[in-house]
């Protein structure tokens, strides 16, 4: 339709889902262009599905306690909070009802009750809530925190569930498009995009990337301080009798957790271990008759958070770069190449409050500078 803006976005896992969906609730026409060969297949596509605000602060092991890093996590903590009603709002419209029924909580283990105690005081000072329990069944004897607040639920069939309802709503998603060429254009002053010689018509572009997305914006003359960190994820066959909780348990000394979906259990997680190895031999120590009972593992995968250095994500106008001022405006000034990238660790708590921010701070409805872009 004459006159209507569109936006092209480069990405189709949780975030750039999730942004489109905001986009096209303003009226605003999308295109989802994609390298890969369907929707949530990069590191969208096998996370522990926990959604939960109380994991809101950095897994980096070189966390440091600045005045950047508190703002950081506790601008995180705020997403994670919007976020939160909209994603379970956002199920109920999808259909997803077992997964928004799912019990509440996530459960994490320490290795003995001081540990526990220590991480229960520091979050407490941040407004999160965290029970201590030892409960035989459910935290395998262990001392844990509960989180009451968090909550669970499988993001790949989230993420393609909210990708068939987009594409009934006339969202247009391209796949297998490896080669998007991106340049800067001097009559337009804004991002030209084109695939095997087809331009896209674009008032914005939107960069939702993940870990890819210094590479993605390289080409524009713009950074991305985002470290590619390695996770795995395990899945078997439910065994046929168990007693697993319903709930997630995280394990405090791997950074990994037990999920339970509706036919399967996954074990995922570490921190840029070089395989699986780590992450089972772990969990052998803690299940080892849920793990022996179980047999073989149904699938192993490994992805790539994308961690920003500046310990939140990027959501944003990206400036228009310093060689770039004759052509598309004043270097330094917003341009209208939008990123959402960044989300690290979490990506599925945050999805659905990113994309509604950004989409909100696209169309003009919201200004917000904590998570500015800083390539
Ligand atoms: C083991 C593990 C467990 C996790 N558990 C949780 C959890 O319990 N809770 C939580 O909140 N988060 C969790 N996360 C983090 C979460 O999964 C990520 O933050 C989230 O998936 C990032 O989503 P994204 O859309 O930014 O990236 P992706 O899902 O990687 O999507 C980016 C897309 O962009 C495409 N792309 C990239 N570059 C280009 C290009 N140049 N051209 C075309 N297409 C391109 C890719 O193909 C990809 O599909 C976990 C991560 C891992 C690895």
């Amino acid at each position: 339709m004459p006159g209507t803006r569109t936006a092209v976005i480069i990405g189709a896992g949780l975030i750039g889902l999730s942004t489109a969906d905001s986009l096209s609730r303003r009226g605003v026409e999308v295109t989802v262009l994609d390298a890969r060969p369907g929707p949530v297949r990069g590191t969208s596509f096998s996370n522990s599905g926990m959604i939960h605000p109380s994991q809101a602060r950095s897994w980096s092991p070189s966390r440091s306690s600045t005045r950047a890093q508190c703002d950081a996590e506790s601008a995180v903590r705020e997403l994670a909070t919007e976020s939160m009603p909209l994603l379970l709002s956002r199920m109920e419209e999808l259909g997803l009802d077992e997964m928004r029924a799912r019990p509440r909580g996530c459960y994490q283990i320490f290795p003995d009750l001081d540990a526990a105690r220590a991480v229960q005081t520091q979050l407490a000072s941040d407004g999160i809530t965290a029970n201590v329990v030892i409960d035989p069944g459910r935290t395998f004897s262990r001392p844990a925190l509960f989180f009451p607040d968090d909550r669970s639920g499988d993001a790949r069939a989230y993420g393609c569930a909210l990708e068939a309802e987009l594409a009934r709503r006339g969202v247009t998603f391209i796949y297998g498009a490896d080669d998007v060429r991106m340049r800067w254009d001097s009559e337009a002053g804004r991002v030209a995009v084109s695939l095997a010689g087809h331009r896209f018509r674009a008032d914005d572009v939107v960069i939702c990337t993940g870990e890819r997305s210094a590479e993605t914006l390289a080409p524009l003359g713009l950074g991305a301080r985002i470290s590619p960190v390695r996770g795995w994820a395990v899945d078997f066959d439910l065994p046929e009798t168990h007693d697993l909780p319903p709930v997630p348990v995280m394990d405090s000394v791997s950074r990994s957790a037990l999920t339970v979906f509706a036919d399967r259990f996954r074990l995922s997680g570490t921190w840029d271990e070089d395989s699986a190895r780590p992450l089972l031999e772990r969990w052998a120590e803690l299940i080892p008759d849920v793990l022996s009972a179980a047999g073989q593992a149904r699938a192993v995968w490994s992805g790539l958070r994308p961690v920003s250095d500046a310990g939140r994500p990027y959501i944003g106008a990206a400036p228009i770069p310093a060689d770039r001022g004759d052509t598309a405006g004043e270097p330094g000034t917003p341009s209208r190449l939008w990123v959402n990238i960044g989300h690290g660790h979490m990506g599925w708590t945050l999805c659905a409050g990113a994309g509604e921010l950004l989409a909100a701070m696209m169309v003009g409805e919201r200004e917000d500078g904590r998570f500015a872009y800083g390539g």
